[in-house]
């Protein structure tokens, strides 16, 4: 919080403009719960399934947190998705946006949608390709009825990541969206610096995975 906090600072943001989300996969509840102790309420997941079998009771004892499904997401899951998570940042093709609106309705629950772009281009990574990324939104929001929130993005590893969030934050604005997903532990202070609103961050808390 207090990295968080410094980073904002130096790029003349209000540190509450970013949201910590502390990356909480592999670990189990005995390792989350002193982190909801301390008062902490923004967790993150890459897997359903794996959320699934903690979740439910961490977010019955502490019902004000907000879970972020940051994984890849399949259609046969989206139901379950939608039932445990409060943020989705994964949301990258026609299918996926239709299986979310459907069970949003079905469901009467709205949880908030990124959508994840492969800024990278890597054929082995998800999200929509750069180019897409305007129509992407425009056919959520006028086939499925979908206000997506903002972009997400992983950067490619071997590549400077600050290239691939100054892209995404130009790719947000052309798509009239102000959240961005980006930045883990390795380079969150520079996702920050690049208006970051959303940082992702695992073993910067929990020690190596
Ligand atoms: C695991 C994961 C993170 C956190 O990674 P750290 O390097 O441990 O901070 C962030 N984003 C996504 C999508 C992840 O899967």
């Amino acid at each position: 919080m207090a990295r968080v906090g410094e980073a904002a600072k130096a790029a003349h943001r209000d540190p509450t403009s970013v949201d910590l989300i502390v990356v909480s996969k592999t670990f189990a509840s005995d390792r989350i719960a002193p982190i909801l102790a301390a008062g902490h309420r923004s967790f993150g997941e890459n897997r359903v399934q794996e959320a699934q079998g903690k979740w439910p009771d961490l977010k019955a004892a502490y019902p004000d947190t907000q879970l972020h499904l940051i994984g890849p997401l399949q259609s046969n899951k989206a139901a379950d998705a939608v039932t445990l998570f409060d943020v989705i940042h994964t949301v990258d093709r026609p299918k996926i946006a239709a299986a979310l609106a459907r069970e949003m309705a079905r469901q009467q629950r709205s949880p908030a949608l990124f959508v994840q772009v492969n800024t990278g281009e890597e054929p082995q990574k998800a999200g929509v390709m750069p180019a897409d990324t305007v129509a992407f939104v425009e056919t959520c929001r006028r086939e499925h009825a979908l206000a997506p929130v903002g972009l997400m993005c992983i950067p490619p590893v071997d590549e400077e990541a600050s290239i691939h969030f100054a892209f995404l934050a130009e790719l947000a604005e052309r798509c009239g969206l102000s959240a961005l997903s980006m930045g883990m532990s390795a380079d969150f202070e520079t996702a920050i610096s690049f208006g970051a609103t959303h940082v992702r961050v695992g073993s910067a808390v929990f020690g190596a995975r």
